[in-house]
């Protein structure tokens, strides 16, 4: 063959990734490793959360990629060897590589949230990894009773997804104001400013009036410990025990890239820009949320960008061409009601040792007529139809 690749995560980044690769030279031996049968996106969950789709909208299958002659192993890799350049799985089985990629996305960093962990987010959940998580918080949410508190505490940057949780909270008031109305939404918050805040804040004064209450970092929002036992949370400021906890911990790069000696003190990987090779372990590449990727909010628009990038890096390196500078498009959709969505689309290019934002980015505009967030709701659903036939279609 023409090289054998093996690629770790079969989410956005990876699927996308070992589809690019095969595409661009089918003599390529491309392996994907990733244990779930079934993937959970968690674009749209936050519509799973508020009763508005159903899980099964969010779950896809590695057949078609099979049928792409991609060798599908459904195990979780357990180890990697950087020398002899091979990874063990789950059952024992080593397979040797040329180049290796990891898209294994988010774990979560329990140390900086003392009282957090495994045990308490199934008292708190997350739902930060789509699937059980997300089924959970919306169990919670329909066995709240009406007049009670749905707190969500969010961590600071970089994580998975920046808008992600305010759209949360804004489905989850949508839920509330629709079911049952004297509740409230109470946002903890690690950061003073957010990503398309202005937007955010307009949605929920015209749709949610004062539903939505948040406590920024510098009123002592930043969650600093909680206690799964009692449903407590620990603010800087002040103790809450809400009747629902969305606790959003911390993240870093699943723990397979520590393993393979990919991550640094941050706990997320350095990369070269230009091929996403590691910049501290050789052969490997990493994209996705686990790496480092400057400007570039962590995706899956991005993450499946990267892949296609990294695949054309990963060809040129092995034939001996200079890789190109890749051009990487993220484009977010936020839905905070059914028929009204907003979008932030960027462009980024490396510079230097990063990528940097580049011209052609865009963002709704703060002041726009209903048809427009209408618009924007029903294209939301459009591109994650289009993403999610490009990698697992
Ligand atoms: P993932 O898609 O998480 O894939 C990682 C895969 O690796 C998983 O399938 C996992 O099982 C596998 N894996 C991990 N470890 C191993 C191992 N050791 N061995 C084998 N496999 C392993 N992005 C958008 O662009 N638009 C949105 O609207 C949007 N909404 C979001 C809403 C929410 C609530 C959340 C939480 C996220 C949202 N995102 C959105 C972000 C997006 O989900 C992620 O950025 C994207 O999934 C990252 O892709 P990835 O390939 O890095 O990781």
């Amino acid at each position: 063959s023409a090289g054998r690749i093996v690629v770790i995560g079969g989410g956005f980044g990876g699927a996308a990734c070992a589809r690019a690769l095969k595409r661009a030279d089918a003599r390529l031996q491309v392996t994907l490793i990733e244990p779930n049968k079934l993937f959970t996106a968690c674009p749209f969950s936050n519509e799973v959360i508020a009763g508005l789709r159903e899980i099964e909208a969010q779950q896809f299958g590695y057949d078609k990629l099979a049928a792409d002659d991609i060798t599908v192993v459904a195990q979780a890799a357990t180890a990697i060897d950087t020398q002899k350049r091979s990874v063990t799985t789950a059952d024992g089985v080593m397979l040797a590589y040329d180049r290796l990629v990891l898209s294994p996305g988010i774990d979560f960093h329990f140390e900086p949230l003392p009282g957090y962990d495994e045990a308490a987010s199934e008292k708190m959940p997350h739902a930060w990894q789509a699937g059980a998580q997300t089924l959970l918080l919306r169990r919670q949410l329909e066995a709240m009773p009406d007049g009670g508190t749905v707190a969500i505490a969010i961590p600071a940057n970089p994580s998975r997804c920046p808008p992600a949780p305010y759209e949360r909270a804004s489905l989850i008031a949508h839920y509330l104001k629709t079911q049952k109305p004297r509740s409230k939404v109470l946002i903890l918050d690690a950061k003073d400013a957010f990503t398309q805040q202005r937007l955010f804040e307009k949605a929920w004064k015209e749709l949610y009036g004062d539903m939505i209450e948040r406590i920024a970092l510098s009123q002592g929002g930043r969650v600093t410990s909680v206690d799964a036992s009692t449903r407590t949370i620990i603010t800087e400021f002040g103790n809450y025990t809400p009747d629902v906890a969305n606790v959003i911990p911390p993240q870093r790069a699943g723990r397979i890239a520590a393993i393979a000696g990919a991550a640094d003190a941050t706990g997320w990987c350095p990369i070269d820009p230009v091929t996403f090779e590691s910049k501290l372990v050789k052969d490997i590449h990493v994209i996705g949320d686990a790496c480092l990727g400057g400007g570039i909010p962590k995706s899956a628009s991005a993450a499946s960008a990267q892949g296609k990038a990294c695949a054309a890096g990963i060809v040129n390196l092995l034939t001996g061409r200079v890789p190109e500078a890749p051009r990487i498009t993220g484009v977010c959709y936020n839905t905070v009601a059914p028929g009204y969505g907003f979008s932030l689309a960027g462009n980024y290019q490396p510079k230097g040792d990063v990528f940097a934002e580049i011209e052609g980015g865009a963002t709704s505009p703060v002041d726009a007529p209903r048809e427009l967030r209408a618009r924007e709701a029903d294209e939301a659903g459009r591109w994650f139809q289009t993403i999610t036939a490009d990698c697992f279609g």
